[in-house]
């Protein structure tokens, strides 16, 4: 156990994009320290030389800042534990590795990669755990200096000992316990000099002086390996508390397969950050008292790692729907315009320069939300308002039995009368039935399919008023009493 400040990390490998399991990871780590006022660090874990990248990191921060998880330390922000990238730490690893050679924990291997192929194949041929035989960790020390003198490849192993039980108590799993002998010693500095995982984690959690390790489950075997580093370090190790998988609707892992996967996948579909982060939060925990929709702070303030669950948790991309429609009904409506312009301009339908398109997409907005999932739906639900097609408009008034006399009188009652608003335009309804004697559906669906040229959709006192908005914005946009007069003529 630990004493002292509360320190947690989230240690992501800048390898692709980030990963929404790796998010909940980064959120639990965020919300513990947020809740118990600890310090929440970023380590970038970039020892993988061939497979990490810049634009990999800034593509992982630029996600983690999206969804509010701010980090307190970090390779953009220092710390008092610098540098927070694991390239720049090489000299602390071979301190740490000089002192496991002299304490006579740490050995050379010079055995090639074909060797430990061929063992690795021989014991599950037998169906053995492949395990490192540990042959190089006999030689002697005259036959080691040897071989490194004549510039023989040699990785650095750790020494496990023999024989033991190791029992760690993780914060969601309970007491868990290993024995060593079925763990194989292993790398801990390859042949190229890089450090390997279970070591450059071990030697920056501790220099960090992290206090609590929550990651996911699928490190949960490398914990027993790095508990037994701390220990031939002198180093007292953190609490750990492993996280379960996230799973597809078929319980396998969340892959590609199942959709989208990375948080700027979700991002760039229309979910709000604050709906995905309540989502993420939610899967392996609850705020308690049967309630879902509760906003980042205040579940920080709730949140308690021995309450989070060590079941699989299932995806559900229909509750993250859910959410995030409450989320889009309680955004700042200014906030919400600016978030989903984007779309608007990718549609086409405004141009990304266009002086008017803020107060367009403002004034559609409000029936488009609460009927869809996610901002990317925003612009299909009210394109009429943007693309009024006369053609289909015509085709769909002169279907309807008595569409073309109510559309003359729809159009003669509103001619004149400015943009309209819900009153005028119930107004302009009114009369239309006055003068017709039409009412009801056979009223106002010639209406709708006139002004809108769609069969269907949002409530034409919501509809109409918001076409003339645009309208008044949008120079090429037809208002209501211009696609009236063209229809009832
Ligand atoms: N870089 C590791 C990963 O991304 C971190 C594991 C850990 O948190 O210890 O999986």
């Amino acid at each position: 156990m630990t004493s002292g400040p509360m320190r947690v990390r989230f240690a992501p490998s800048p390898t692709g994009l980030l990963h929404v399991g790796n998010a909940r990871t980064a959120l639990f780590n965020w919300l513990l320290a947020r809740g118990q006022g600890g310090t929440f660090v970023l380590r970038v874990e970039d020892t993988d030389t061939q497979r990490s990248t810049r634009v990999s990191e800034e593509g992982i921060l630029e996600d983690l800042r999206w969804l509010g998880l701010n980090w307190d330390e970090g390779p953009d922000v220092g710390g008092s534990y610098p540098p927070y990238r694991q390239s720049g730490r090489t000299d602390r690893y071979r301190q740490a590795a000089d002192r496991l050679i002299a304490a006579g924990r740490a050995y050379y291997c010079f055995c090639s990669a074909e060797q430990l192929g061929q063992e690795r194949a021989a014991a599950l041929a037998g169906s053995l755990p492949p395990r490192y035989s540990g042959r190089c960790r006999v030689l002697g020390a005259d036959e080691v200096a040897r071989r490194r003198e004549a510039g023989e490849a040699a990785a650095l192993r750790f020494a496990v000992p023999e024989g033991e039980d190791l029992t760690f108590h993780d914060l969601v799993r309970g007491d868990v316990t290993f024995q060593t002998s079925v763990i194989g010693d292993p790398v801990i500095v390859r042949s190229d000099g890089g450090p390997a995982y279970n070591f450059a984690v071990v030697v920056d959690d501790a220099e960090m002086a992290i206090t609590h390790v929550i990651r996911g489950e699928d490190h949960i075997s490398n914990t027993p390996r790095q508990i037994l580093i701390y220990q031939a370090l002198g180093w007292t190790p953190p609490v750990f508390a492993h996280l379960s998988l996230v799973l597809g609707p078929d319980h396998a892992p969340l892959s590609k397969r199942h959709g989208a996967t990375s948080v700027s996948e979700f991002r760039a579909r229309g979910y709000l950050p604050e709906a995905l982060v309540n989502y993420l939060a939610l899967l392996g925990w609850s705020p308690g008292e049967g309630e879902e929709l509760v906003v980042a702070d205040e579940m920080a303030r709730r949140f308690d790692l021995t309450r989070v669950s060590h079941s699989a948790a299932v995806f559900d991309i229909e509750k993250l729907a859910w959410i995030n429609r409450h989320y889009m009904k309680q955004a700042d409506p200014a906030r919400l315009v600016t978030l989903t312009l984007p779309w608007f301009v990718t549609a086409g339908m405004v141009g990304a320069d266009d002086p008017g398109a803020f107060a367009a997409v403002a004034a559609v907005l409000p029936m488009a939300v609460g009927a869809v999932d996610r901002l990317e739906e925003v612009p299909q639900r009210v394109a009429f308002a943007f693309d009024w097609d006369a053609a289909e408009a015509r085709r769909l008034v002169d279907a309807e039995p008595d569409g073309a006399r109510v559309v003359s009188a729809f159009a003669e009652a509103v001619a004149g009368s400015g943009p309209l608003t819900r009153e005028s335009f119930r107004a302009a309804a009114a009369s239309a039935r006055a003068a017709t004697g039409v009412k009801g559906r056979a009223l106002f669906h010639p209406i709708r399919v006139a002004m809108t040229g769609w069969d269907s959709g949002p409530e034409l006192d919501l509809a109409l008023p918001a076409i003339d908005q645009v309208a008044a914005v949008m120079a090429q946009v037809p208002t209501c009493a211009e696609r009236a007069r063209k229809m009832g003529s």
